[in-house]
């Protein structure tokens, strides 16, 4: 078969049906009760601490900032991999992020370094959730009492149905509901906050913003009806070759199309309040998501998992729960490898999610982020979910294991892996 007339299977869906889009535009004709709905979601969504609705977690995130009071301590440890835009609001409000490794095999952020980082300039702890995974909070619960720290969960990628809101512990939880999240509303995120004081400060401030012109929203579902309806392999192939044929690179492209504020006026577009078909949306999303459907896929990762070369680091092997919102593996040849899996006509990339190691510029200086640096230089997603028949995940995993070469991965100094995880890879970590 020629390499041009393969389907592709494609990196990431987009987590939402062309019927939940066309009930969207229903509710972009209709005027949904917006205060009514909001309030159905914060129950929905509570558990015994106050629910905030927000355009994003970006602008919840900055909500939090505004109105949290440190004093003067004015550094924020932080896992070290996240969005970009999550380390650019830590600066914009005047904090200092300090970034932490973590173990690519349980995704726990280590915690022998969290305690070393902390300090009398240390306000706040936050711990992200990635790919998928989730962390145990119960070792930050107790570190963020002993030292006073307010603890940040942010969980954009861990949804994992209506049951799981984050750790009641935690002083925050964020989810996201952007779209290339899971159960995606086109937007949208749900806060919970454990100091109603606090939730009602970022309440009366949000009351302040501009609510979204529903128009806005409304595009936004049409494009996504557009990159939903190419995503069949046979049309997503199209799509490629027809970008290709153009000259265009369609990688940035498809990049491009699901980066949400992108361009100019990033704070103005972030403080704003959703409309009411995308509250309406929201809701419905809530309501109709079928857990099912996380399973499928924790399962078609859990399987693909299954035939890998143990060399391969795959990132939270090891965790309790995984729902493989992505799929990500470390190797030392991520181009080759890249090149390869696409010929077979699996979309590899290295950058589905514009994930990044953010680079330690705070007074630290016994700290470095090297492990996580090494990790995001040498990823590779794949496009493994519940839509890949099994048989097409053993051609992956096949090929993968033909052409993958394992990544040397220093122990980072201080860095300390847990006794736990050390059985399965001790010849490439430390
Ligand atoms: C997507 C994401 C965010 C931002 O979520 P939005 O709702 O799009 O603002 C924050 N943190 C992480 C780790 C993410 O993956």
């Amino acid at each position: 078969m020629r390499e041009s007339d393969r389907n592709m299977y494609q990196r990431k869906k987009i987590d939402i049906t062309l019927a939940d889009l066309a009930q969207g535009l229903k509710f972009c004709a209709k005027a949904p009760p917006r205060e009514q709905l909001l309030k159905e979601i914060e129950h929905l969504w509570s558990d015994g601490r106050a629910v905030l609705p927000t355009l994003s977690v970006r602008t919840g995130f900055d909500l939090l900032l505004r109105n949290l009071d440190l004093g003067d301590r004015d550094e924020i440890i932080i896992t070290a991999v996240t969005i970009p835009h999550m380390e650019q609001i830590i600066l914009e409000h005047g904090y200092t992020p300090v970034p932490i490794d973590f173990d690519p095999q349980d995704m726990q952020t280590s915690a022998a370094l969290v305690e070393r980082a902390i300090g009398p300039r240390t306000g706040a702890l936050m711990i992200t959730h990635l790919f998928g995974t989730r962390q145990p909070l119960d070792t930050w619960v107790d570190l963020a009492r002993e030292h006073d720290l307010f603890l940040i969960e942010d969980c954009a990628q861990a949804f994992d149905g209506l049951g799981y809101a984050g750790d009641v512990n935690a002083d925050i939880s964020m989810f996201s509901f952007g779209s290339i999240k899971t159960a995606t509303a086109l937007g949208g995120a749900l806060l919970s906050v454990r100091d109603y004081d606090l939730a009602e400060r970022m309440r009366a401030e949000q009351a302040t913003y501009p609510v979204q012109d529903r128009r806005v929203y409304m595009n936004k579902l049409v494009k996504y009806m557009g990159l939903v309806g190419i995503s069949s392999p046979e049309r997503f192939s199209m799509m490629i070759r027809a970008l290709q044929l153009t000259g265009r690179d369609y990688d940035m492209v498809i990049r491009r199309l699901t980066r949400g504020f992108s361009g100019p006026g990033f704070w103005d577009k972030l403080r704003h309040q959703m409309s009411a078909p995308h509250v309406a949306m929201l809701h419905h999303r809530l309501m109709t998501y079928d857990n099912n459907l996380l399973e499928r896929r924790a399962k078609a990762g859990r399987f693909f998992a299954s035939l890998l070369d143990p060399h391969i680091v795959h990132f939270g092997w090891r965790c309790a729960r995984h729902t493989h919102w992505l799929f990500p593996i470390a190797v030392s040849n991520p181009h080759e490898v890249i090149v390869a899996l696409r010929a077979q006509g699996f979309d590899a990339t290295s950058g589905s999610s514009t994930l990044v190691a953010l680079e330690n510029n705070s007074d630290h200086h016994e700290l470095d982020t090297e492990l996580s640096k090494r990790l995001m230089n040498n990823i590779v997603y794949l496009p493994i979910s519940q839509h890949v028949p099994e048989s097409e995940i053993a051609r992956c995993a096949r090929a993968l294991n033909a052409i993958a070469r394992p990544l040397e991965i220093p122990a980072p100094r201080h860095y300390q892996f847990r006794p736990a995880s050390l059985p399965r890879l001790p010849e490439v970590i430390g």
